[in-house]
């Protein structure tokens, strides 16, 4: 059984102070609700500039959240200016790390085979990826929606081991900021072929211990609905994830 995993990507929103702001009103509003924190795994995903603030802050007032980054550099260390290393990540107390979000790829034309050596250096230094797959509205008419996604993480698990800690989130990019989320049933279609890619690749054991969340337009009225289906196992959430109470909700799903 997996432990659903419910994850905030801020992408640039929110600032150091802001962060503060936002992780204690989110755990008190839990708190208040008599959320159960066993239930379902919160990891926020705050700008690098935030990352160090909030970790001081999970850590003083005892927040049972997970850190990640929004990125990662593939190199260790050195001259490449404005990277950032995984070491450095691991040393935060980071636990995962996105690699291969649709605007990693559009905008700073992250290829195939970036993401897969950002992956590599993620478990180099025991982060857990966040693997970020997903069609565009041109390939969704051309390819159907499993095409892409699934060529999109053979390549991300080339050299990953049948051990390795990884979470795969397909995101289809029409459904990014766009109000339209997929339905279910689009969801679960792909997450059980990004699982089943998951089997071929890492293993039967692997594939039933990876969680595979879904991410676009997910907000409190429908991620019920997405939790039902049996291959989402939880959902990477943007938008939404910047308002503490629709946040807490999303959350709070089966309630
Ligand atoms: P939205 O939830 O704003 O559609 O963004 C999804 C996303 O890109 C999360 O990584």
């Amino acid at each position: 059984t997996r432990t659903p995993l419910i994850a905030g990507n801020w992408k640039m929103n929110l600032d150091h102070l802001q962060a503060v702001a936002f992780v204690q009103k989110l755990h008190w509003t839990l708190k208040d609700a008599k959320h159960d924190d066993d239930s379902v795994e919160v990891a926020v995903f705050p700008p690098f500039t935030d990352l160090r603030t909030v970790q001081t802050l999970l850590d003083a007032d005892k927040i049972p959240f997970a850190l990640g980054a929004q990125d990662v550099s593939a190199h260790d260390a050195g001259a490449y200016t404005g990277e950032i290393s995984g070491a450095f990540l691991a040393k935060l107390d980071n636990r995962y790390v996105i690699i291969g979000h649709s605007e990693r790829r559009q905008y700073h034309a992250e290829t195939d085979e970036v993401v897969a050596a950002k992956v590599q250096a993620a478990l180099r230094h025991g982060l857990a990826p966040v693997i970020c797959v997903g069609e565009t509205s041109e390939d969704l008419e051309k390819y159907g929606a499993s095409a892409v996604p699934v060529g999109q993480l053979e390549v991300a698990l080339e050299g990953v081991t049948a051990d390795a800690d990884i979470v795969v989130a397909y995101e289809p990019v029409w459904a990014i900021g766009s109000g339209q989320a997929a339905t279910p049933e689009q969801a679960q279609d792909v997450c059980a072929k990004l699982r089943a890619v998951v089997a071929e690749r890492l293993g039967e054991d692997a594939a039933a211990r990876t969680r595979v969340l879904y991410g676009g337009s997910v907000k409190a009225a429908n991620i019920a609905s997405f939790m039902r289906e049996p291959d989402v196992d939880g959902a990477l959430v943007g938008g939404a994830s910047l308002v503490v109470d629709e946040f807490a909700a999303i959350i709070r799903y089966q309630k």
